[in-house]
């Protein structure tokens, strides 16, 4: 279990938020706390909770940066509506982690939604996230349609013979009990779970820092769908630049759905972004070059086998 020395007192008096994820590469990132709310080992990993002067209420996972009410937004809305509004007609989604609601959230914006189940490791979590990240998850775990499963996503994918319309896999970085999920055989098994047009998003990390993480999925989507790639985000709070975002899906179509066709959808949904739209929903697609070059290596790779 990391993150020992996440939260640091200055000589001053003040207390800081380390990120710890990427010091072993030499690169560190602090937050000034005014109010530490939680700071503790869970079942499966270290949680720490503060309230940061710059970027808000903050969720820290292992000394790894999980999520902050200043850029919730970026990261919930496009792991949400790109698939949910390519999609267009999803009943059935499954969320993969997902601990702190936000992902849920805006899921259960779409009125098409009927079923959100919901599979996270750590009851803790929840059971955090329920006292201390209501402004972030807004009722979503008490909505009719939400169902919480406690389990490994891993052994969950692996046993139910729910379908689903889209799957999201909002989990930690590959160490501890998330590296289970970057496997091969984990995302076989969602493959299995999705029904024809379904659509697979996962976590993938930040390609600048993080090149494995996106490489090995894309390596794995390419081995399982026709249509495997990632898209982007900007999450302050991630550090590196780009966030991506692993898309595989058997129907090409998914991708290609046109402007004005995302534009009426988005209109009819009533969604109120403050990232999204149709237009950033197509960009995030048009990848830089050095990603483009991980993502097609990975694909060549992965379909070498
Ligand atoms: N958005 C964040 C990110 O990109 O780093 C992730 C946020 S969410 C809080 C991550 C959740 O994944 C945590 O609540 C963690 O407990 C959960 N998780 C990690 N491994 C898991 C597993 N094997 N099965 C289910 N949930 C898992």
């Amino acid at each position: 279990m990391s993150g020992k020395e996440s939260l640091i007192r200055r000589p001053d008096g003040t207390i800081w938020y380390r990120e710890t994820l990427h010091e072993k590469d030499g690169l560190a990132t602090e937050y000034r706390v005014s109010q530490v709310l939680f700071d503790s080992a869970t079942p499966h990993q270290r949680l720490i909770v503060v309230d940061t002067d710059r970027i808000g209420r903050l969720v820290a996972l292992d000394g790894a940066t999980q999520v902050t009410m200043g850029d919730e937004f970026v990261y919930h809305e496009m792991m949400a509506h790109v698939p949910l509004l390519a999609n267009g007609a999803a009943e059935d989604v499954l969320i993969i982690g997902g601990g702190d609601g936000g992902l849920a959230e805006e899921v259960l914006k779409h009125q098409s939604v009927k079923r959100l189940v919901m599979v996270e490791i750590d009851a803790s979590v929840i059971d955090f996230a329920r006292t201390h990240l209501a402004a972030l998850n807004r009722g979503a775990f008490d909505d009719p349609r939400f169902e919480l499963v406690i389990s490994d996503g891993k052994d969950y994918a692996a046993s139910t013979s729910a379908a689903f319309d889209v799957i999201l896999v909002d989990s930690t970085d590959p160490v501890g009990p998330g590296e289970v999920l970057f496997t091969r055989q984990f995302h076989g098994d969602c493959r299995r779970l999705l029904k024809p047009r379904g659509i697979l998003v996962t976590q993938t990390g930040v390609p600048f820092l993080q090149p494995a993480e996106l490489a090995s999925t894309v390596g794995n989507f390419a081995q399982l769908f026709a249509d495997a790639g990632c898209y982007l985000a900007v999450v302050p709070s991630y550090v590196g630049g780009f966030m991506a975002l692993g898309w595989g899906s058997d129907d090409r179509a998914n991708r290609a759905v046109a402007l004005d066709v995302l534009e009426a959808r988005f209109a009819a949904s009533g969604l109120a972004t403050r990232y999204y739209t149709p237009a950033v929903h197509q960009a995030a697609f048009a990848l830089p070059a050095f990603i483009e070059e991980i993502v097609e290596q990975a694909k060549r790779a992965g379909r070498r086998g």
